[in-house]
């Protein structure tokens, strides 16, 4: 798989936002246990300081999550990578088309701009309207075709459904139903699961005939799921 995007020039970066500076974030993830090289290439290749406000960019390189505003964060990369490597274990048969992945919580795009870098039909789906909004402007100037929709993801994307992986990116009290259930067979999904003071990544497999098997993946930090919508 090849990371197909466009670089504007000021995706390249300059000082803290320079290649060497993204070469140190890929040597910690390796230093990390990350190892899939698809999944490094496409951290290496997608520029994490414009899915950041301006003022942050500097810091965009830094394993660390940062504020996007509505008391929401960009996940931190190691997290990124752990959650993407385990999507990309999913089985495929040989010639099989690109996975098709449902995400809920587009935050700031990153995420889905990560997927869609390792050529996978990436679903988005986020409940912050403004958000949105401004993740779909990324995806557009950085030549990303994501599909995604302004909803309350605890319902998931029934019409599309099923997907072949699922990845949530806000912590739930517990694994949604209506999202293992749009799981298709030999799917994987990932999903934060606790209460606010931390949570553990969760890892459910579905198996050809439909029974899961669910592991327990790493400790982990992230906002939480919430119901409704807002513009
Ligand atoms: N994947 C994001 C991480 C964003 S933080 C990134 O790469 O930047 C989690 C996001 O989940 C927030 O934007 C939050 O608004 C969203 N979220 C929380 N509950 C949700 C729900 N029920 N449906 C959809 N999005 C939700």
């Amino acid at each position: 798989m090849t990371a197909r995007i466009r670089l504007q020039p000021e995706a390249i970066g300059m000082g803290m936002t320079s290649q060497r500076v993204r070469d140190r974030l890929i040597e910690r993830l390796q230093s990390t246990g990350i190892s899939d090289d698809r999944v490094l290439n496409a951290i290496r290749a997608v520029p994490r300081h414009l899915f950041v406000d301006e003022a942050l960019a500097t810091r965009a390189y830094e394993d660390t999550a940062l504020p996007i505003g509505h008391g929401q964060t960009i996940s931190q990369p190691w997290v990124v990578a752990k959650m993407t490597e385990t999507l990309l274990e999913t089985p495929r048969p040989a010639g099989a088309p690109p996975m098709r992945v449902l995400e809920i919580g587009t935050g700031s795009g990153y995420q889905a701009a990560i997927l869609a870098a390792l050529g996978l039909e990436v679903f988005t789906v986020e409940r912050i309207g403004e958000l949105l909004r401004t993740a779909r402007k990324r995806f557009r100037s950085l030549g990303f075709n994501i599909r995604s929709k302004h909803d309350d993801g605890r319902i998931g994307w029934p019409e599309l459904g099923p997907f072949d992986a699922i990845i949530v990116t806000a912590a739930a009290p517990a694994l949604v139903d209506a999202l293992t259930a749009q799981l298709a067979p030999n799917g994987t999904l990932v999903c934060p699961v606790g209460g606010s003071g931390g949570q553990t990544l969760i890892r459910l497999r579905k198996d050809e005939a439909g029974t899961v098997d669910e592991a327990q993946l790493a400790p982990v930090v992230f906002v939480p799921l919430l119901p409704g919508m807002v513009d």
